[in-house]
C-alpha cells in the first residue's frame, strides 16, 4: 500500500503512527499517512534550522533563483505525477487541477524568485544636526525557519503559494499539509532532492491540527514566523500558539463572498461567472460566492439561468469526459454541507435546485456527492446567510439601488473577494471602492496575477500575500544608517 511519508533533511521518514487517506470520489484507500509526532515536528524544525545555518544560507541569490526555476521545471516534467495526486486526493475534475492546480503550483516557483532577484530597496541621504551627511539603505533578509499550515482545497497551488516566496527569499520550510490531502506536498519532496535544493530547506511533515502536527509546528518556539490558509477558527488557535514568542502570522481564513450582478451586466457572462464562483471545485474555493444578489428587473431570468446551468454539472470522477462537478473532499464535510441544506429549508428556503445528494452508481456511491443547490427567499440573518458552508451552492437575494448592493454585500464578518457584474464603468469603480475586502473581481472570477496583493479584509485575513507583498513577511527589512 502506498504510504505518504514525513519528508525530514531531505529524507523520507516514517513514524509509528498511521492514518488512511481515502479518495474523495468512492473512499477507497489511497495509502497510509505516517503521522508526525512532536519528535519528528521537532527533528523538522531543526532540519530547516541548520539548513539555514548551512549552505542554503550562505547562497546567492542567483542561486537560489535558479534552484527554484528548476524546482518549476521538475514539477512541469513530472506534471502527470502530480496531476494524477491532486486528483485522486481531492476528486476535483482532470479540466481543473490540469489547468489551475499544477500550473500553478510549478509557476508559484518562477514568479516569486524573479520578484525577488529584481525588486530593489530603497536608499535616504540625510543633513546631520552637526552638518555633516549619512546614507541610509535597507537590506532584507531571511526570517529563519516559516511554519507553512495548508489547507486542502487547493493543496499544490495554495502550498507553493507560501513556499515559493519563503524559499526565493532565503527562508527555509517546514509544509503542514492537510490531513486530506497529503500526496502532493510529498511528491515535492522528490522533486526539492531531485533538483538539490539542500537537506532541511523543505521539510513535511503529516498530521491533524490539535494535539497533532499541526499544534506541534506552530507552537514551536525554533519555528519564527506562521503563514495559514484555512479556517477563522483554526486561525484564531494558530494567533493563540504565535502569540508566545511574539512569533509573526500572515493568514489567509475563510470567506462569505458577494456576487452582485447589475442588470446592465453583460447577461450571459454574469451567469457564466456566477457558475463557476458558486460552483467550482465542488464550491470548496475560499473566493466563492455563496451570497448572489442580483438587481430586481433581471432577477427571476438570472435565478432561471443559473439553475439551468447547476443541474447541468455533471458530476463524476476526475477523468470522465464531460464532468463538471467532483465530490467534497470528506463524509465529515459532506455531512456539513447537507446539515447546512437541511437548516435552509428548515429556515424557509425556497429551494431552486438541488439540496440533497446526487444518485451515484457502483463505486462512486461511497463517495462525498452533494447537488449543486441555489436557494432564494432567506432573510439576511438566516445562517446559510452569514455563516461559510463551503460547499456547491447560493442564496440569491434581489435588490434595488446601487447603495443597497453595497450594504448587502458589506453585511458579514467576513471580507475576502466580491465579484461584480455591470457594463457601467463609473458603477464598477463606485462600488470597487466601497466593498469592505482584498479583492475586488469586475465582469470577472478568479483572475490572479501573481504580483497583485492577496488577502482578506475583516475575519478573512492578516496581511497580504503576493507580489512584492510577500517580501513584507517573508523578510525581515534592516535599515542600515551610515555616517558618511
Ligand atoms: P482548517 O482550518 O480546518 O485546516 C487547515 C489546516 O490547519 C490543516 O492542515 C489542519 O490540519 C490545520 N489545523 C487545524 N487545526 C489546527 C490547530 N489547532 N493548530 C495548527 N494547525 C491546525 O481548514 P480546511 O478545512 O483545511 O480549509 C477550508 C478553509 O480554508 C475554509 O474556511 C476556506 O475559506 C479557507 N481557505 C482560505 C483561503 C484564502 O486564501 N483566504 C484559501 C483556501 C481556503
Amino acid at each position: 500500500m502506498k504510504q505518504y511519508m514525513n519528508f525530514i533533511g531531505g529524507e523520507f521518514v516514517a513514524s509509528g503512527k498511521t492514518f488512511e487517506n481515502r479518495a474523495p470520489v468512492d473512499n477507497r484507500v489511497l495509502g497510509l499517512v505516517h503521522e508526525a509526532g512532536a519528535a519528528e515536528v521537532d527533528a523538522a524544525v531543526r532540519a530547516a534550522r541548520a539548513a539555514l545555518n548551512g549552505e542554503w544560507g550562505r547562497m546567492t541569490v542567483a542561486r537560489r533563483v535558479e534552484l527554484l526555476h528548476a524546482v518549476a521545471d521538475e514539477i512541469n516534467r513530472r506534471f502527470d505525477d502530480f496531476l494524477q495526486a491532486e486528483m485522486a486526493d481531492t476528486g476535483k475534475p482532470h479540466a481543473l487541477a490540469s489547468h489551475v492546480d499544477i500550473p500553478r503550483g510549478a509557476a508559484n516557483f518562477k514568479v516569486f524568485a524573479d520578484i525577488v532577484k529584481k525588486v530593489p530597496t530603497e536608499s535616504f541621504e540625510m543633513a546631520t544636526p552637526d552638518g555633516g551627511q549619512a546614507l541610509n539603505y535597507a537590506v532584507r533578509s531571511p526570517v529563519g525557519v516559516i511554519g507553512v499550515v495548508c489547507p486542502w482545497n487547493l493543496p499544490l497551488l495554495l502550498m507553493t503559494w507560501k513556499v515559493g516566496p519563503a524559499l526565493a527569499c532565503g527562508n527555509t520550510v517546514v509544509v503542514k499539509p492537510s490531513e486530506e490531502t497529503p500526496a502532493t506536498a510529498t511528491l515535492l519532496g522528490e522533486v526539492m532532492n531531485a533538483v538539490g535544493i539542500p537537506p532541511g530547506v523543505y521539510n513535511v511533515v503529516h498530521g491533524f491540527g490539535p494535539d497533532s502536527a499541526g499544534e506541534f509546528l506552530t507552537r514551536h518556539p525554533g519555528v519564527n514566523g506562521i503563514t495559514f490558509t484555512g479556517e477563522t477558527r483554526t486561525g484564531e488557535a494558530i494567533m493563540a500558539a504565535a502569540a508566545k514568542g511574539v512569533r509573526p502570522v500572515s493568514f489567509e481564513l475563510g470567506g462569505k463572498n458577494a456576487g452582485i450582478v447589475f442588470a446592465d451586466a453583460d447577461f450571459d457572462q454574469a451567469v457564466a461567472g456566477i457558475t463557476r464562483s458558486a460552483f467550482e471545485n465542488c464550491g470548496q474555493v475560499c473566493l466563492g460566492t455563496e451570497r448572489v444578489y442580483v438587481e430586481r428587473p433581471i432577477f427571476d431570468r438570472f435565478v432561471a439561468a443559473l439553475k439551468a446551468r447547476a443541474e447541468a454539472l455533471k458530476p463524476g470522477p476526475s477523468e470522465e469526459p464531460g464532468v463538471g462537478i467532483g465530490p467534497l473532499i470528506s463524509q465529515e464535510h459532506k455531512q456539513k454541507v447537507l446539515s447546512y441544506y437541511e437548516k435552509a429549508v428548515r429556515e424557509g428556503a425556497t429551494v431552486v435546485t438541488g439540496g440533497g445528494e446526487p444518485a451515484m452508481k457502483g463505486p462512486l456511491a461511497e463517495g462525498h456527492w452533494v447537488q449543486p443547490t441555489i436557494w432564494t427567499g432567506l432573510p439576511e440573518s438566516a445562517a446559510v446567510i452569514r455563516e461559510e458552508i463551503f460547499g456547491p451552492c447560493c442564496h440569491i437575494a434581489p435588490f434595488d439601488t446601487e447603495e443597497e448592493a453595497i450594504a448587502l454585500a458589506n453585511a458579514t464578518d467576513y471580507g475576502l473577494a466580491t465579484t461584480v457584474w455591470t457594463q457601467n464603468l463609473g458603477r464598477a469603480h463606485r462600488v470597487a471602492k466601497q466593498v469592505e475586502v482584498g479583492i475586488c473581481w469586475i465582469n470577472s472570477w478568479f483572475l490572479r496575477d501573481l504580483r497583485t496583493a492577496f488577502g482578506g479584509a475583516k475575519a478573512s485575513g492578516i496581511g497580504r500575500e503576493g507580489g512584492v507583498h510577500s517580501l513584507e513577511f517573508y523578510t525581515e527589512l534592516r535599515n542600515v544608517c551610515v555616517k558618511l
